[in-house]
């Protein structure tokens, strides 16, 4: 194991982000923060960020830049990140992002920024069969022969499709990946940090794929 791990990992929609983050932040024992799990959480309990939010989430748009660098920050800078590290997921996600996260993190650089890379095609598959659960973020995938209600395996919540996995949704994300999220990988290959992983097999390799870079990098 690698104490205190701080990884970024990028990629589209779809591209298994979500999953990996989860198993690596069990493996590395390090926080999974993911901007879009914060989002949902702050909609369930419908804060005046969720609130704000959940219409802006369902169109498939992004947040403003000034609400999401104040999010992250302030969670970055409690115990756990600030002295384990950290596996940031969904954010940044705009070069504005990108760059305050620099300064946010000038002290305690990030170690690798990872591109987990699956074409557009396949990820339009996979989100469509997308199930997740509402209350700890677990993804499955629908077969058309799921159980109903759908109980989660590992904490008992509710399985859901969600609310901006529709096709039109999805593919404002996407679009909006290419437009803004994709710079961000120049943004990273000039500073030396990214490395391109590929997205696409069994999710036990992609892993292996994930674990090896990271280790190769520290
Ligand atoms: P996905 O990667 O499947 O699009 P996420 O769970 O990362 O979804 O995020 C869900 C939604 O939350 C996004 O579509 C966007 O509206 C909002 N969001 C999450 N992270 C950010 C961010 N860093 N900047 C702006 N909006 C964000």
């Amino acid at each position: 194991m690698i104490p205190g791990a701080r990884l970024i990992i990028l990629g589209r929609q779809g591209a298994g982000k979500g999953t990996q983050c989860v198993r690596l932040s069990r493996h590395y024992v390090v926080p999974h923060i993911s901007t879009g799990d914060m989002l949902r959480a702050a909609v369930r309990e419908r804060t005046e960020l969720g609130l704000m939010a959940k219409e802006i989430m369902d169109a498939g748009g992004l947040v403003g830049d000034d609400i999401m660098i104040g999010l992250v920050e302030e969670r970055l800078g409690r115990p756990d990140a600030s002295t384990r590290g950290y596996i940031l997921d969904g954010f940044p996600r705009t070069v504005t992002q990108a760059e305050a996260l620099d300064e946010i993190t000038a002290d305690r650089p990030i170690h690798v920024v990872i591109d987990l890379d699956v074409p557009r095609e396949i990820v339009l598959e996979r989100i469509s069969a997308r199930r997740v659960c509402r209350d700890c973020g677990t993804n499955y995938t629908a077969s058309g022969h799921d159980p109903s209600p759908w109980i989660c395996d590992v904490c008992g919540g509710d399985v859901t499709q969600r609310d901006d996995d529709t096709p039109d949704a999805v593919n404002n994300r996407l679009d909006l990946y290419e437009s803004q999220t994709s710079p961000l990988i120049e943004h990273y290959q000039l500073k030396g940090s990214l490395v391109v992983v590929n997205g696409v097999g069994h999710p036990d390799h992609v892993f292996k794929r994930l674990t090896d870079v990271v280790e190769g990098r520290r």
